[in-house]
């Protein structure tokens, strides 16, 4: 079972009247769009995307949700000195390489991932960035300051525009979509509340362009810390290759990939276990599986083989399967 952190906050920022960045006082190693898992006091679980880039520590930025339990509970009592329980970085809403040509669309406080990406990409990569940044009104843009200061130092690679629902009205697919055509080939993320989300890959897919990434920001059900049920019955076979090692597994029929991997020891990587988040995300090498659900992978990723291991069970007798990002590996 993958052993949770406990992280130490540095500092809280206050961004914007209800969006508060916790630093914290650690530094590990995650790619760029990925989320940490943060258990609060009375065992409710939450995922947080990371903002941060290279070289800084690590952050976590908290939008108030109305009526929102983790996220008032978040803002109205994390301070400089708090101590909350994570499970490491995870999450595929990450580019493949951060030296290509990135279109980034974000609603509210889905700019977290993507200012991660953003970030990364200005560092390490040498393409284009166009980030198209959707919110309320003026007031409620977050990283407003930060997004200024890096299309000032970069001035020839990224350009930001902003989208003020004040302003402009409702972001709809057919306004995007000509806003969006002069990068239809970049490659495209998504994060934000549904309906944006939904206008934007409409906008990209009248265009023609590539399916883009989405990452939902979604509350988990489940508890992600709790330790694996155990694992019984006769089926098939697993090899599952993590972190170099590769371990077998009998393998019951009907039983979810991830309770077997947790069931036999492995420290396989998980936070909602329920199909919604893809920090579980590995790939298939040999063999075949079904999903149960799936509302994260898109038809790419399902084609590269990627499944989510919570929800994967066998379809064959004999499965191996890689956590590697190298489509050589496993
Ligand atoms: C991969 C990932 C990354 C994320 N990254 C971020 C991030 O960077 N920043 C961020 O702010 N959020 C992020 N989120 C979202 C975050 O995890 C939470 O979902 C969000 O903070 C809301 O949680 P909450 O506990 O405050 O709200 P909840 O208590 O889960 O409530 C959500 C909404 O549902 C309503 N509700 C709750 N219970 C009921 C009920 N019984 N009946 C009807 N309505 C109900 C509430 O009123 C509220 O409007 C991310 C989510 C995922 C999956």
């Amino acid at each position: 079972m993958t052993e949770s952190l406990h992280l130490t906050v540095a500092e809280v920022v206050r961004e914007t009247a209800d969006a508060h960045t916790l630093v914290f006082d650690a530094a590990l190693p995650f790619a760029p769009g990925q989320f940490l898992t943060l258990r609060l006091p009375d065992g409710t679980a939450r995922c947080y995307s990371l903002c941060c880039g290279p070289g800084e520590r690590l952050m976590v930025t908290v939008k108030r949700v109305t009526g929102g339990h983790a996220s008032n509970w978040i803002c109205d009592n994390v301070a400089a000195g708090s101590v909350l329980e994570a499970l490491p970085p995870s999450g595929v809403f990450t580019p493949r390489s951060p030296d290509g040509d990135f279109l980034l669309l974000a609603g509210g406080s889905g700019i977290t991932p993507v200012l991660s990406i953003l970030k990364t990409a200005l560092a390490r990569g040498r393409g284009r960035i166009v980030l198209v940044y959707a919110n309320r009104d003026e007031e409620s843009v977050i990283f407003a300051a930060a997004l200024r200061e890096l299309a000032a130092a970069h001035p020839d690679r990224l350009t930001v525009v902003h989208w003020l629902e004040s302003v402009q009205g409702l972001p709809a697919a057919p306004r995007l979509a000509s806003l969006l055509r002069p990068y239809q080939a970049y490659e495209a993320f998504v994060c934000g509340p549904g309906g944006f989300m939904d206008a934007c890959c409409e906008a990209l897919a009248g265009l023609g362009a590539a399916r883009p990434k989405v990452e939902r920001f979604v509350s988990l059900g489940g508890d992600p810390f709790a330790a694996p049920e155990p694992v019984e019955g006769a089926g098939g076979t697993l090899e599952a290759e993590l972190d170099g090692s590769v371990t077998s597994h009998a393998w019951p029929e009907g039983t979810p990939l991830l309770d077997v991997l947790l069931a036999g020891g492995v420290e396989a990587p998980y936070s909602c276990r329920e199909g919604a988040c893809s920090a579980c995300a590995c790939r298939v090498v040999e063999g075949e599986v079904k999903m149960l659900a799936n509302e994260v992978l898109d038809e790419a990723d399902l084609s590269d083989g990627w499944v989510l291991a919570c929800q994967a069970i066998p379809l064959t007798d004999h499965v191996r399967i890689t956590y590697s990002e190298d489509p050589a590996a496993g």
